[in-house]
């Protein structure tokens, strides 16, 4: 099976940008035992570019082209790679609806001209964006494929990991392993730069994303057979681990919530949350997991001052002086559904989950959330600089998860090792 690799773009040809795709993708093919025949960079123009796929398309199996799904006239990719593998671009509803929300959520306008992302190949396989707006696609034809990927290295990286590796699968001679070593509470450049020559391997290799508020590297080898593909990841994930001890939640795991359920099972613990701005939404995710009834006690949805007050305690007067979105308030949140429950946990949240201010001088994407439980009450704050409403509470409820699960593991786990 052979690969060519087609990045696209004037600005590559003028010196102007690395092709540092062609690195990555050589690199992550060569681990799946995927031969890579050729690297080409093409400008943005129509006949070089056709000429180019063509003969791409002649001499090998597979050809993954980087670079010119973007909006702009001179992003001719998808129209190019349509015309070769003769398929028809259509317009998908969900893909334009999911542009039309990548906009919302960043408070930006969107241009016609953003539209023309929303077109797919009727007959090819579409790979969502979730760092931008052009998805990527496959299409797959009379024994050739040829595989369309963003430009940009932060959107066709994850594209890459979440699709093409997948979809390759099939094409590939050595056996894959790959584990996703999941944090929270470190953002993804901080993580790759502590990661420093971790990231540097080429069997495994290690690689940085970043997704919904958490970070994670996924370390990737290869080998004849499986048992030997997992021997060379093993000891990479173990200083992985070592190293991002603090902020490592699980490796493979689904979502924090379902390690939190975990834990919370384990040590025969119970929590209640006392949610302000994410309404119920962390009740519903810890809900979510089968047989949280063992661990999860209540949750308050405290949205008025009022209720802050009433049922859950907060002090009339904090209310006022500090504001319905603060760390004294959080904390009291946190220490009144504790109360009211008689769980090991409580769990307070509140904050500006915008897209819009509240009507103080706080910053929407501000928010605190406390933990308290019987050696007393922690609190975090949380900045996400982001409008995007869904994306705070998600962010929220992750971070108030993570919080009680670092407890745990300090007064159950820890302790009981060094007992
Ligand atoms: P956009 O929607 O951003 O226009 P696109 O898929 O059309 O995305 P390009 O316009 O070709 O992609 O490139 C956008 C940016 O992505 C470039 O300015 C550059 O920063 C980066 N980029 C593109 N190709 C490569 C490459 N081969 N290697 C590294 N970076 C690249
Ligand atoms: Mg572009």
């Amino acid at each position: 099976m052979i690969c060519e690799i087609v990045c696209v773009g004037t600005e590559i040809l003028l010196g102007d940008i690395v092709n540092t795709n062609a690195v990555y993708l050589s690199r992550q093919l060569a681990l799946m035992g995927i031969s890579v025949l050729r690297q080409s960079v093409v400008g943005d123009n129509n006949a070089r570019l056709t000429e180019m796929l063509k003969q791409a398309l002649d001499r090998s199996d597979i050809v993954i082209t980087t670079g010119g799904l973007g909006p702009t006239a001179d992003d001719i990719t998808r129209d190019k790679c349509c015309e070769v593998m003769e398929s028809s671009l259509v317009l998908s509803e969900e893909i334009k609806e999911e542009i039309e929300g990548y906009f919302v959520s960043k408070g930006l306008k969107m241009s016609e001209s953003n539209i023309r992302q929303a077109y797919v190949p009727e007959d090819g396989i579409v790979f969502r964006n979730h760092n931008g707006t052009a998805p990527g696609f496959a299409i797959e034809k009379n024994s050739k494929c040829i595989i369309a990927l963003p430009g940009p290295p932060r959107e066709m990286k994850p594209m890459f990991e979440e699709y093409v590796r997948p979809l390759l699968r099939k094409y590939s001679t050595a056996t894959i392993v790959s584990h996703n070593i999941k944090m929270i509470g470190i953002g993804e450049s901080v993580m790759a730069e502590e990661a420093g020559s971790l990231l540097d391997g080429e069997n495994p290799t290690v690689a940085p994303y970043a997704k919904d508020g958490e970070c994670f590297l996924r370390v990737t080898a290869s080998g004849n057979d499986e048992d030997e593909a997992e021997e060379k990841a093993k000891p990479i994930i173990e200083k992985i681990t070592e190293k991002f001890d603090k902020y490592v939640y699980g490796i493979d795991e689904e979502n924090i919530e379902s390690v939190l359920v975990k834990l919370l099972k384990k040590h025969s613990l119970k929590i209640s949350l006392a949610e302000s701005c994410t309404g119920g939404y962390a009740a519903k995710r810890i809900t979510d997991i089968s047989g949280a009834s063992s661990v999860f006690d209540c949750g308050v949805v405290s949205y008025s001052n009022e209720i802050k007050n009433k049922i859950l305690g907060v002090n009339a007067e904090d209310l006022k002086k500090y504001g319905a979105v603060s760390e004294p308030v959080a904390r009291q949140m946190a220490e009144g559904i504790r109360k009211l429950s008689g769980a090991d946990y409580g769990v307070g949240i509140t904050g500006i989950a915008g897209p819009l201010s509240d009507n103080t001088n706080k910053p929407v994407g501000l928010s605190y959330v406390a933990v308290s439980d019987k050696n007393g009450t922690e609190c975090i704050e949380i900045m996400t600089a982001r409008h995007d409403r869904d994306y705070n509470r998600y962010v929220n409820g992750s971070r108030a998860f993570d919080l009680v699960r670092r407890k745990i593991i300090k007064d159950y786990e820890r302790k009981a090792e060094k007992q």
